[in-house]
């Protein structure tokens, strides 16, 4: 098996220190790949590489960079099977999930090659005869860029490409457990001709690697999407050099069913929102309120919903719901099942890790669906990050919006009726920066997408995502 090697300057390296890392399938146990495992010394190669770029690429004209990116996208698509398999083979996502995913990043690497061409400045009329002011937006410089596991491949697209058309270079780190799709994505990166330096790769150890970004003066900006927990660190630590910095947090969000949803819609949207990728996405349903009077109504029907999914390796065309990602969140997972039922909960569907079978290798947790569930439980309080459906009841609309925005969280929420004033009120009313009305899966990519309070700061998506790496500069011109 070849070690997957880093991508710096131009060049595949492999780690200074000589260290590798294994990876292993999620849904079956098995070894697929080993990669170098750098730290803060790679990141600093990385940095050097990217510092020494920037002069380049920034003053490179919008019409270049966007050639690039357009090659990207195409190399990307015609890469779609490859790239999703090995997404699948990971981090354990069923394979029309991973497609989907792929699809995505490629779409984002179209948009923002449109993008690039759009960096509009502004003239403003001045209050003194004699003078003129000009706006212009220019890159920020070099970013670093910071990606979890869930989506290795669209996490580091949403970055990398509006970092790379508004003129930045950047260096990647993704997750430890999830290189192989980034190391693919790269070798793409490489054949689409990028000069050398404008994108790299690092891998291996967050906290040192984290540290080098933090302390460098080279880099100027700090793209992150991962945990609260790390991400106030990076807030932290950005700080030392007051780095811009944006942050794709963890979430908590709230699903409400009032009676006047379609129910049927309603089910399909909240599976869609709950299980996909595991339950293991930032914008997952975490708690569901469902309004009294329909409640046993429709926690039927999502039972039989939940119950026609395949669990399985998400490699099988006809798995629904992949494992988790591994031992520690499955650990998790069943601290939050074990936690809501000794304090009453009922398990209506799921509620046990699965072993047998296909199953004893992987990291399987069977989907679940709680009901009479209290806001002491921890499926309440913390991110579950797996395929765990608290339900709770409300009876009126104000009491929902007041329990809904009651967590320190606030990136989705999910509403579903049928009365179009209702939806405009409690849109309005919930603290969160994305509310999908009647809508399970709110992602697209020319939309904003970000947080609200502890799930983070700035937006990824559309023409929104170009402001976080570009700077605005007053030129006031005497005449
Ligand atoms: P994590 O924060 O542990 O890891 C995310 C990334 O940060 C990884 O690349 C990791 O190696 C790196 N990292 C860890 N410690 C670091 C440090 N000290 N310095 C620098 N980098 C460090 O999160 P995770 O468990 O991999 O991902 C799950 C979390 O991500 C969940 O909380 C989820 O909600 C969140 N998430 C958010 C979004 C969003 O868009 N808001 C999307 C997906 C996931």
């Amino acid at each position: 098996m070849d070690v997957g090697k880093m991508y710096m300057g131009g060049e595949w390296v492999e780690a200074v220190h000589g260290d590798t890392w294994k990876v292993y399938n999620p849904a079956t146990g098995d070894l697929v790949g080993e990669v170098a495992f750098g730290d803060g010394d790679d990141a600093k190669r990385a940095i050097d590489a990217a510092a020494q770029a920037f002069p380049g690429w920034s003053s490179a004209t919008a019409r270049e960079r966007a050639k690039y990116l357009l090659k990207l996208h195409d190399l990307v698509r015609a890469h779609r099977d490859e790239l999703a398999e090995l997404v699948s083979l990971e981090m354990g996502k069923p394979l029309r999930e991973a497609k989907g995913e792929v699809l995505g990043a490629a779409d984002n690497f179209l948009w923002y090659a449109e993008e690039a061409k759009r960096v509009y400045g502004e003239t403003i009329p001045s209050s003194v005869p004699n003078k003129r002011i000009l706006v212009m937006r220019q890159p920020v410089g070099v970013v670093a860029a910071i990606t979890p596991w869930n989506f290795p491949v669209n996490m580091v697209a949403r970055k990398v490409a509006p970092a790379l058309a508004s003129g930045c270079t950047v260096i990647l780190k993704p997750a430890e457990s999830t290189p192989l799709s980034a190391i693919r994505l790269f070798e793409l990166i490489a054949e689409a001709g990028f000069p050398p330096g404008v994108a790299n790769l690092v891998l291996g150890k967050p906290d040192s690697i984290g540290e080098a970004f933090i302390n460098s003066e080279k880099v100027r900006k700090i793209a992150f999407t991962g945990s609260t927990r790390v991400g106030k660190l990076l807030m932290e630590g950005a700080a030392k050099t007051v780095k811009r910095i944006s942050l794709e947090l963890g979430g908590h969000a709230p699903t409400v069913v009032f009676a006047d949803a379609d129910l049927d819609a309603a089910v399909a949207g909240v599976f869609e929102s709950k299980y996909r990728a595991s339950g293991q996405q930032c914008i997952c349903t975490n708690r569901l309120f469902v309004h009294e009077d329909v409640h046993d109504a429709f926690v039927e029907k999502l039972k039989a919903r939940v119950a026609a999914a395949k669990v399985g390796d998400g490699r099988d065309k006809s798995v629904e719901i992949g494992p988790l990602v591994n031992e520690r969140a499955v650990e998790k997972v069943m601290r939050h099942i074990d936690d809501a039922r000794s304090k009453g909960a009922s398990v209506v569907h799921g509620g046990s890790r699965l072993t047998e079978g296909e199953y004893a290798k992987g990291f399987f947790v069977a989907p679940t669906i709680l009901t009479n569930v209290q806001a002491n439980m921890l499926v309440c309080q913390e991110e579950t990050f797996g395929p765990v459906l608290p339900v709770l009841t409300f009876s009126d609309e104000e009491e929902v919006v007041r329990m809904a925005n009651d967590t320190p969280y606030g990136l989705a929420a999910y509403i579903f009726t049928q009365n179009l004033s209702r939806a405009m009120r409690v849109a309005e009313a919930l603290e969160y920066g994305i509310v999908g009305v009647n809508d399970g899966e709110v992602t697209q990519t020319q939309a904003p997408f970000g947080g609200m309070k502890e799930s983070g700061i700035g937006r990824e998506g559309g023409h929104y995502a170009m402001d976080e790496f570009l700077e605005v500069k007053f030129v006031s011109l005497g005449l």
